[in-house]
Protein backbone atom coordinates (compact mmCIF):
# COMPACT_ATOMS: atom_id res chain seq x y z
CA UNK A 1 0.00 0.00 0.00
CA UNK A 2 1.23 3.60 -0.85
CA UNK A 3 1.91 5.92 2.16
CA UNK A 4 -0.63 8.74 2.59
CA UNK A 5 0.58 12.30 3.23
CA UNK A 6 -1.36 13.14 6.41
CA UNK A 7 -1.28 16.25 8.57
CA UNK A 8 -2.38 16.43 11.71
CA UNK A 9 -3.05 19.21 14.12
CA UNK A 10 -1.83 19.16 17.81
CA UNK A 11 -2.36 21.50 20.53
CA UNK A 12 -1.84 21.58 24.62
CA UNK A 13 -2.73 24.16 26.97
CA UNK A 14 -2.11 22.51 30.41
CA UNK A 15 0.82 21.82 32.37
CA UNK A 16 3.57 22.14 30.61
CA UNK A 17 2.52 22.90 26.77
CA UNK A 18 5.72 22.54 25.25
CA UNK A 19 6.92 19.24 26.94
CA UNK A 20 3.25 17.65 26.37
CA UNK A 21 4.13 18.67 22.57
CA UNK A 22 7.26 17.32 22.21
CA UNK A 23 6.12 14.05 23.83
CA UNK A 24 3.33 13.56 21.83
CA UNK A 25 5.67 14.49 18.89
CA UNK A 26 7.92 11.40 20.11
CA UNK A 27 5.14 8.98 20.85
CA UNK A 28 3.74 9.57 16.82
CA UNK A 29 7.22 8.91 15.68
CA UNK A 30 7.06 5.51 17.51
CA UNK A 31 3.78 4.24 15.64
CA UNK A 32 4.29 1.61 13.88
CA UNK A 33 3.79 1.94 9.72
CA UNK A 34 3.98 6.08 10.21
CA UNK A 35 6.62 8.10 9.44
CA UNK A 36 7.64 11.53 10.49
CA UNK A 37 7.53 13.90 7.93
CA UNK A 38 7.84 17.42 9.30
CA UNK A 39 6.43 20.04 11.97
CA UNK A 40 5.42 23.44 11.69
CA UNK A 41 6.54 26.49 13.85
CA UNK A 42 4.83 25.93 17.61
CA UNK A 43 2.26 29.33 17.62
CA UNK A 44 0.44 30.28 20.98
CA UNK A 45 -3.10 31.11 20.06
CA UNK A 46 -6.41 32.10 22.08
CA UNK A 47 -9.28 29.09 22.59
CA UNK A 48 -11.75 29.08 20.91
CA UNK A 49 -14.96 28.13 22.61
CA UNK A 50 -15.66 26.38 25.79
CA UNK A 51 -15.16 27.56 29.25
CA UNK A 52 -12.22 30.44 30.15
CA UNK A 53 -9.17 28.92 29.92
CA UNK A 54 -5.30 29.52 28.86
CA UNK A 55 -4.06 29.83 25.82
CA UNK A 56 -2.94 27.17 23.54
CA UNK A 57 0.86 26.27 22.03
CA UNK A 58 -0.53 24.90 18.61
CA UNK A 59 1.29 23.22 15.36
CA UNK A 60 0.18 21.45 12.71
CA UNK A 61 2.30 17.79 11.66
CA UNK A 62 3.11 16.14 8.32
CA UNK A 63 3.29 12.55 8.60
CA UNK A 64 3.42 9.18 5.63
CA UNK A 65 1.69 6.38 6.99
CA UNK A 66 0.15 3.30 5.77
CA UNK A 67 -2.86 3.32 8.64
CA UNK A 68 -5.87 3.58 7.72
CA UNK A 69 -7.75 6.86 8.75
CA UNK A 70 -9.94 4.93 11.97
CA UNK A 71 -6.61 3.16 13.15
CA UNK A 72 -4.74 6.46 13.06
CA UNK A 73 -7.60 7.61 15.24
CA UNK A 74 -6.96 5.50 17.27
CA UNK A 75 -3.28 5.58 17.62
CA UNK A 76 -3.67 9.17 18.65
CA UNK A 77 -6.14 8.58 21.09
CA UNK A 78 -3.58 6.10 23.02
CA UNK A 79 -1.25 8.97 22.99
CA UNK A 80 -4.23 11.54 24.07
CA UNK A 81 -4.59 9.00 26.98
CA UNK A 82 -1.03 8.50 28.23
CA UNK A 83 -0.56 11.88 28.42
CA UNK A 84 -3.29 12.30 30.74
CA UNK A 85 -5.80 13.66 28.90
CA UNK A 86 -9.07 13.27 30.50
CA UNK A 87 -12.43 13.70 28.74
CA UNK A 88 -14.98 15.95 30.32
CA UNK A 89 -15.83 19.37 29.08
CA UNK A 90 -16.47 19.86 25.73
CA UNK A 91 -13.72 22.24 24.38
CA UNK A 92 -12.39 22.39 28.22
CA UNK A 93 -8.76 22.60 29.06
CA UNK A 94 -6.15 19.57 27.42
CA UNK A 95 -2.70 18.64 28.28
CA UNK A 96 -2.54 17.29 24.11
CA UNK A 97 -4.98 17.38 21.37
CA UNK A 98 -4.64 15.59 18.34
CA UNK A 99 -7.09 16.06 15.53
CA UNK A 100 -6.15 14.51 11.83
CA UNK A 101 -6.48 17.63 9.31
CA UNK A 102 -6.19 16.08 6.27
CA UNK A 103 -5.68 12.73 5.18
CA UNK A 104 -3.90 12.57 0.91
CA UNK A 105 -7.48 13.57 -0.63
CA UNK A 106 -9.97 11.20 0.95
CA UNK A 107 -12.93 12.06 2.82
CA UNK A 108 -14.41 10.52 5.89
CA UNK A 109 -17.43 11.56 7.18
CA UNK A 110 -18.66 9.61 9.98
CA UNK A 111 -19.74 10.15 13.82
CA UNK A 112 -15.98 9.36 15.49
CA UNK A 113 -14.50 10.62 12.26
CA UNK A 114 -14.74 13.75 9.60
CA UNK A 115 -11.53 14.17 7.68
CA UNK A 116 -10.85 17.43 6.34
CA UNK A 117 -11.16 18.12 9.84
CA UNK A 118 -14.68 20.24 9.24
CA UNK A 119 -13.83 23.13 12.13
CA UNK A 120 -10.25 23.78 9.78
CA UNK A 121 -10.93 26.17 7.69
CA UNK A 122 -12.21 28.56 10.71
CA UNK A 123 -9.13 28.21 12.55
CA UNK A 124 -6.70 30.62 11.58
CA UNK A 125 -3.82 28.71 13.78
CA UNK A 126 -4.60 25.76 11.73
CA UNK A 127 -4.07 26.58 8.60
CA UNK A 128 -1.43 29.06 9.36
CA UNK A 129 0.67 25.86 10.59
CA UNK A 130 -0.72 23.81 7.18
CA UNK A 131 0.59 26.58 4.94
CA UNK A 132 4.19 26.13 6.38
CA UNK A 133 4.07 22.38 5.06
CA UNK A 134 2.18 22.18 2.34
P1 LIG B 1 -11.61 16.68 20.44
O1 LIG B 1 -12.25 16.90 21.78
O2 LIG B 1 -11.41 17.95 19.64
O3 LIG B 1 -10.35 15.88 20.51
O4 LIG B 1 -12.62 15.81 19.58
C1 LIG B 1 -13.21 14.65 20.12
C2 LIG B 1 -13.68 13.66 19.07
O5 LIG B 1 -13.70 14.17 17.76
C3 LIG B 1 -12.81 12.44 18.98
O6 LIG B 1 -13.16 11.50 19.94
C4 LIG B 1 -13.03 11.92 17.56
O7 LIG B 1 -13.79 10.74 17.53
C5 LIG B 1 -13.78 13.04 16.89
N1 LIG B 1 -13.23 13.43 15.58
C6 LIG B 1 -13.97 13.65 14.47
N2 LIG B 1 -13.20 13.97 13.43
C7 LIG B 1 -11.91 13.97 13.90
C8 LIG B 1 -10.65 14.23 13.28
N3 LIG B 1 -10.55 14.58 11.98
N4 LIG B 1 -9.54 14.11 14.05
C9 LIG B 1 -9.64 13.79 15.36
N5 LIG B 1 -10.80 13.54 15.99
C10 LIG B 1 -11.93 13.63 15.27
Amino acid sequence: MRNSAVYIGIGSNLGDRKANIEKAMRLLGLIKGLKFDRASSIYETEPVGGPPQNKFLNGALRVKTSLGPFRLLAELKKIEKRLGRKRGIKNGPRTIDLDILLYGNKKVNTKILKVPHPKMHKREFVLRGLRELK
